[in-house]
């Protein structure tokens, strides 16, 4: 525990997340924190453009109602049941407040996107780890509780991060129904590459709130633009809690450009599924030189060699300037994610493990 005489008595308690490396240096094959390695639709750059010509002096929509709109048609669903934030950590921050501070553990997987426990400190919500099973994969049966036992909630990636399984979407409806009474979060970060979304559950099941971003199949990390779908009392509840926080998530050049990026659709597509189909030639080459790799339905592999260390991998790819990502957490510290580059960045990755592996 850090102390200070200045903190409040939970800042030395907090373990704060630690995101992946953003280098200053240029040139380097940046593959450690899932970006989108295409930048975003050019009709993008044109409406932040004209945004930033007018009213800059004046503070954004505070719901930013028009993004919203255009978010809530692309899913079929009402307006109502969106909620727009400054990327999806904070939704996510503002959903473990509002759902999670119930006295009783939230169920989340032990291999998981890393910022949930983070949060818990935070707002001193209690955590049970559920584990994935040997092969990292989420057992749903995992999560039924025995009666008696009380849960603050669920909450998952769905596709996991970091390992890259998707879940189908009976197991998710198996997860609403087993917890009635509680909210089940599926962060879907990464859906768009290839996993199912639950968003078509919405109207079924008042206990799902769905988490979306538009930084990576968007590629539109820089901006900061995540959204939570769910039946209207959820919504409400994290409208609460935003309006006790921040009235203005959303600036005006992120609200302009994130409705130029809904609108252009056939960009989406064409950039998700090259993201997808060089993931599958990644997949092939990574398995010619030896590595296992788990299936993916995201943007990144995670991959483990079983002749070489991985931290020492990781730190030998550093030095030819390729960047990958490596978890130093009991179960996964010999493996590596490795985000989808453009084909020419999986080249170069390729030749370098090729120099750096043992002949085999
Ligand atoms: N969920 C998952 C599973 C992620 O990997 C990330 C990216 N680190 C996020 C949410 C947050 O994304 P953003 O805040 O950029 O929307």
């Amino acid at each position: 525990m850090t102390k200070n005489s200045f903190f409040s008595p939970v800042v030395g308690q907090l373990v704060p997340y630690v995101p992946g490396e953003q280098p200053k240096l240029v040139n380097l094959v940046k593959l450690n924190t899932n970006e989108n390695p295409y930048p975003p639709s050019p009709k993008v750059v044109v409406a932040i453009a004209q945004a930033a010509q007018h009213g800059l002096q004046l503070y954004p929509d505070p719901e930013a109602t028009v993004l919203r709109q255009a978010i809530a048609t692309q899913h079929g669903l009402a307006a109502e049941h969106v909620f727009m934030g400054n990327g999806s950590d904070e939704v996510l921050a503002h959903a473990f407040f509002a759902f999670f501070q119930q006295g009783c553990p939230l169920l989340m997987p032990d291999i998981s996107y890393s910022f949930y426990q983070v949060y818990c400190r935070l707002y001193g919500i209690k955590v049970k780890v559920v584990p994935l099973d040997g092969a990292l994969r989420l057992q749903v049966a995992d999560y039924a509780c025995s009666a008696g036992d009380s849960v603050a909630g669920v909450v998952i990636a769905n596709p996991n991060a970091p390992t890259g399984v998707g879940l189908p979407l009976g197991d998710i409806e198996t997860l609403l129904k087993v917890h009635p009474g509680r909210v089940v979060l599926v962060d879907e970060a990464y859906v768009d590459f290839g996993g199912q979304s639950a968003v078509g559950l919405i109207a079924r099941y008042p206990n799902l709130l769905v988490v979306h971003t538009l930084s990576k199949s968007r590629s539109l990390a820089g901006l900061r633009i995540g959204y939570a779908c769910g039946q209207t009392h959820l919504i409400e509840a994290l409208e609460r809690v935003k309006n006790s926080f921040n009235s203005y998530p959303l600036d005006r050049l992120a609200i302009a450009g994130g409705v130029a990026a809904c609108e252009d659709v056939a960009y989406f597509e064409q950039t998700r599924h090259a993201v997808m189909s060089s993931r599958e030639g990644l997949m092939l080459a990574l398995e010619d030189l030896g590595f296992s790799v788990l299936p993916s339905q995201t943007n990144f592999i995670f991959v483990c060699h079983p002749k070489a260390d991985a931290a020492q991998l990781a730190a030998s790819l550093r030095q030819r300037g390729i960047l990958v990502r490596h978890f130093k957490q009991a179960r996964i510290d010999q493996y590596l994610r490795i985000s989808i580059g453009t084909p020419h960045q999986s080249d170069q990755l390729v030749a370098a493990l090729t120099a750096i592996l043992p002949i085999q």
